[in-house]
């Protein structure tokens, strides 16, 4: 009996063995599948500015002569944006490789939000030239445990999509009030808001949500960073569709810090 047991356990081993090395197979290619798709998509958002960039330079330091004023300031312009453009995508891969890795430490002190509001509109100030902006923050907000730099740049990261998806001439609103132990901070837009099915992926990387949102400029990488950021400060960052009206609107919960008067 004992032999005949030892066999089956040995054939029981033998096929955990087989089904692991089968799963270990298929990780390996899915591994390989998703680092291929995620070296395509970054060559083809370094490529489309820097084509432009070289296309622009090259019709510039060609034609120069026979090229009215008006069309050297408008070439130079585009060499200008799509260069900004690889900034901001490269300084985006940046913050999502610190974050992954665990090298993003916030630097937590007691924060005015009004002032991190201020400073992420002043920087968003171009981006929302087209755009009407309102603040309405409540009067009593507690000052909260943030990192400004990092909140800075979750807040211009939503503002600037805010922007970029509703279309010019419509109000993007920030919103903040104190719930208890909580505070609210809400980035409210006109624009054609996110499918229902897509809520919570738009926080994936790379990821960007279909009904030709592919034409705009973008990396996927903005609401990735956002939510690294605020859950690294102790928040929490969700994405819904308005009630009153279409438009996106991104909501961040703050704690309130313990010892702060009621
Ligand atoms: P990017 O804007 O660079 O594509 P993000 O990570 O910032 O990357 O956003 C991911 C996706 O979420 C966008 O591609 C877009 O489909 C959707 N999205 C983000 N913000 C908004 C918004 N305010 N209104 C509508 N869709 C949005």
């Amino acid at each position: 009996l004992l032999d005949a047991l030892s066999d089956q356990t040995a054939l029981a081993v033998e096929r955990v063995h087989l089904v692991e090395d089968v799963d270990r197979a298929r990780l390996a290619a899915e591994t390989d599948r998703l680092r291929t798709a995620l070296l395509t998509s970054i060559s083809h958002d370094l490529r489309t500015p820097l084509a432009s960039i070289l296309g622009s330079a090259g019709t510039l330091k060609d034609y120069s002569e026979l090229l009215a004023e008006e069309d050297k300031r408008e070439l130079a312009s585009t060499i200008q944006e799509e260069a900004e453009r690889l900034n901001r995508f490269i300084a985006n891969l940046l913050d999502m490789t610190r974050l992954e890795s665990g090298a993003v430490r916030p630097n937590l002190a007691p924060n005015d939000l009004g002032e991190i509001v201020g400073s992420a509109l002043k920087r968003a100030g171009k981006i929302l030239a087209q755009h009407r902006v309102e603040v309405d923050l409540a009067p009593d907000l507690p000052l909260l445990a943030l990192d400004p730099v990092l909140f800075e740049q979750v807040l211009f990261n939503l503002l600037d999509n805010a922007a970029k998806y509703a279309p010019a001439g419509t109000v993007i609103r920030l919103q903040g009030e104190r719930d208890g132990a909580v505070v609210t901070l809400q980035v409210l837009d006109e624009g054609p808001g996110i499918p229902a099915g897509e809520l919570e992926l738009v926080f994936d990387k790379f990821h960007r949500a279909e009904k030709g949102d592919q034409v705009r400029a973008g990396t996927g990488l903005g609401l990735g960073i956002c939510r690294g950021f605020v859950e690294a400060m102790g928040g929490a960052i969700t994405a819904g569709n308005r009630a009153d009206r279409s438009g996106a609107v991104f909501t961040i919960r703050l704690p309130v810090p313990a010892g702060t008067i009621p």
